[in-house]
């Protein structure tokens, strides 16, 4: 029996919960197992809160059943869905202190295991494959597909990043023959930009600056830059992984403004560098190769703090080069 199966015996009541500033993998989480839940156990009351909602993935079935502010309620049952700490639930960690049990789906390799039940597969691409092996195969349609295949390419960059694995494309294909338009789910979700998110990007992309030798590069975007565009945090999504593709480096950083001298860093390597460890030492957390982090200060401070980490990491474990 999975451990998703063991957590929902005799449970009348399940609130799911995701990460802050919640993205593809974790939204496809979400829904994918509200979907599961309302079909597979229609006696079990489910109810589903995230920070925002990304109107970018309303094409899934019951987007519009996402809440954003928790009611006053306890839960049989809390399952966290690709948040790796309890922070990252954001304002509605209570709810899982509260909850009678706690089930953790996730695959970061930083996860605390700070539910009851924890299942974390660090091998995994995204929360969503981890997620599609505790369900019933039996039991999960198109809808539910839809989600959990949304997840996997916004996790897996479509399927280019190094924790894509033949059991991730074994359940992509399942999906894929569920009859889900997959074409437009990954044109939709992922590349479609708007005017002003394409504008931003060509902005950070002109602003970039290299370092360490063109190991790393680095972009930040300020919060007066963004209210000049009219871009929010989700409108900066995919910039750091067009600074990651720059030719000779190794780890790519991006950053914006999100309040007084407090930036949100975005972190991918390239290479042997683990920037979840880099993450880490500053409170945040994530993969080997991709990681995040908030940090304080003025822009030049963090950017020295975070540069003396990344040399101190490409030092520790150097890099076998040609
Ligand atoms: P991002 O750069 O925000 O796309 O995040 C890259 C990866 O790092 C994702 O798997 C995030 O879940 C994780 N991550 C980002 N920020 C944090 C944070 N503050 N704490 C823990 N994990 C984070
Ligand atoms: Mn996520
Ligand atoms: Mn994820």
């Amino acid at each position: 029996m999975t451990a998703l199966k063991q957590a929902l015996e005799g449970v009348k009541t399940v609130v799911i919960l995701g990460h802050v500033r919640p993205d593809g993998d974790c939204i496809g989480a979400c829904l994918g197992l509200y979907n599961y839940l309302a079909l597979a156990y229609p006696d079990i009351k489910a109810d589903l809160y995230l920070e925002d909602r990304n109107e970018r993935f309303s094409y899934l079935k019951n987007f519009d059943k996402i809440q954003t502010e928790a009611a006053e309620k306890v839960y049989d049952l809390c399952i966290c869905l690709d948040a790796s700490d309890k922070e990252r639930l954001g304002k509605f960690a209570e709810l899982l202190d509260e909850a009678a049990n706690s089930l953790c789906v996730d695959h970061h390799i930083t996860n605390t295991r700070y539910a009851k039940e924890n299942v974390i597969e660090a091998e995994a691409s995204s929360c969503c494959e981890v997620l599609y092996c505790q369900m019933d195969e039996s039991l999960i349609t198109k809808e539910i597909g839809e989600c959990l295949y949304t997840g996997i390419i916004h996790d897996t960059g479509v399927f280019k990043h190094s924790n894509t694995s033949g059991r991730t494309m074994a359940i992509a294909g399942k999906l894929m023959d569920m009859g889900i338009d997959f074409g437009k789910i990954i044109d939709d979700s992922f590349y479609r930009k708007t005017y002003v998110q394409n504008q931003i990007l060509g902005r950070a992309l002109l602003e970039s600056i290299v370092f360490l030798h063109g190991k790393c590069i680095f972009s930040a975007i300020r919060a007066k830059d963004m209210e000049f565009y009219g871009v929010t945090s989700k409108d900066l999504e995919g910039i750091v992984d067009q600074l990651r593709v720059t030719e000779g480096v190794e780890c790519a950083i991006f950053m914006y403004e999100t309040g007084v001298q407090e930036f949100k860093i975005s972190l991918r390597s390239n290479s042997c560098l683990d920037v979840s460890k880099v993450a880490q030492f500053f409170g945040g957390g994530g993969h080997i190769r991709a990681a995040g982090c908030t940090m304080s200060g003025n822009l030049h401070d963090v950017v020295n703090n975070l540069s003396a980490q990344i040399e101190k990491q490409l030092e520790s474990r150097p890099c076998i080069t040609e």
